[in-house]
């Protein structure tokens, strides 16, 4: 549908929440109002869609969100519309509401929803929101900045507890199926172990030896850096502790990685992403994604997007193991 007349735009988060989700809102929702536009909120993702929670947005409605943690749109994740008659319906629900052109802020899977709905008619374009950086067209993904502070400084403070009282630590944290949250808290709070689901086949005897020699080498505390997608922290804890007699604990630190306001970072990168997801659809494209690459803003087509694969970058994972020494 390229070169349709853009009247009014919808703007909507789905899947996990990110910190500076609410920037992009803003963003996307000021920029269409400035070139002349009409924007719709769309509440609790694709089954707020479904639902018809849809409600006018005024630049006024997105004041004081820049700094907010969270989505004021609030998100859901919907299995509806992983159907063709939910993406049907949703497509027909745009159109009631006078929607030709619709931004989603989400990971790969609401890419995929936009992508269905880019098929039936609606000019749908995707901004990166995930805490994971784990979608492969862009380098920066909208929330990871923000998430990955909060658990690096989370870290630190488990680790004074940890060097006092010699203990080993296993700390867990978000990521079900990406490690780069594990990876950058690993290398940014010289953890002597990374466990990624990327690299599934970690050896805990290994982990046991190591315990045992870094002991030997006078080390008074031991970190251990384990991927929500990898878990079993609890039970890991229990087992290290008995085969090195060593006290470990394990700490899931949850949720508050999602939380909090968002960095500067996360703020400047939403805040050109909404306006060039705007822009973008102004200029009649449709069934893309905004992305950062190679030090500038971009876009890509979403079927292209969806199906890139991105690798943990095993150099990277090499300095980590390194630096343990
Ligand atoms: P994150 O993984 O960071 O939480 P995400 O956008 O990848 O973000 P998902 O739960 O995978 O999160 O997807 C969000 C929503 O997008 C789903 O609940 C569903 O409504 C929609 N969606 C996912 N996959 C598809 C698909 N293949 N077709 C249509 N819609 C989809």
């Amino acid at each position: 549908m390229a070169g349709k007349i853009i009247r009014t735009i919808g703007v909507l988060t789905s899947g996990g929440d990110a910190p500076g989700m609410n920037a992009a809102i803003r963003s996307v929702v000021r920029t269409a109002l400035g070139k002349g536009l009409k924007v719709r909120g769309i509440r609790r993702g694709y089954q707020g869609l479904l639902n018809e929670e849809i409600i006018d947005l005024s630049a006024r409605d997105v004041s004081e969100t820049i700094q907010r943690g969270g989505t004021i749109l609030q998100t859901a994740r919907c299995e509806e519309m992983r159907t063709e008659e939910g993406q049907q319906k949703a497509a027909a629900i745009c159109k009631k509401y006078g929607i030709d052109g619709l931004v989603v802020i989400g990971g790969d899977g609401s890419f995929a929803g936009a992508q269905r709905l880019a098929n039936y008619g609606v000019n749908t374009i995707g901004i990166p929101g995930t805490i994971d950086l784990d979608i492969a067209c862009t380098e920066y993904t909208i929330g990871f900045d923000t998430a990955v502070n909060t658990a690096m400084e989370a870290i630190d403070k488990i680790r004074d507890t940890s060097t006092s009282h010699e203990r080993c630590s296993i700390i867990e944290v978000m990521g079900r199926d990406a490690g780069y949250l594990a990876l950058w808290c690993g290398i940014a709070n010289g953890a002597e172990r990374i466990l990624m689901p990327e690299e599934h086949d970690y050896d805990e005897d290994a982990i046991i030896a190591d315990i045992q020699e870094s002991r030997k080498r006078g080390k008074k505390n031991y970190i251990i850096i384990n991927a929500e997608g990898i878990g079993d922290s609890v039970n890991m804890a229990k087992r290290i502790e008995e085969a090195t007699g060593m006290e470990t604990r394990a700490t899931i630190i949850g949720y508050m990685q999602r939380g909090g306001s968002p960095s500067c970072k996360d703020r400047v990168y939403a805040s050109i992403m909404g306006a060039m997801a705007v822009d973008l659809l102004l200029e009649g494209k449709s069934n893309r994604v905004v992305g950062y690459k190679h030090g500038e803003y971009v876009d890509f087509d979403i079927d292209e997007a969806i199906t890139m694969k991105k690798a943990i970058p095993e150099y990277q994972y090499e300095i980590a193991k390194q630096l343990a020494l």
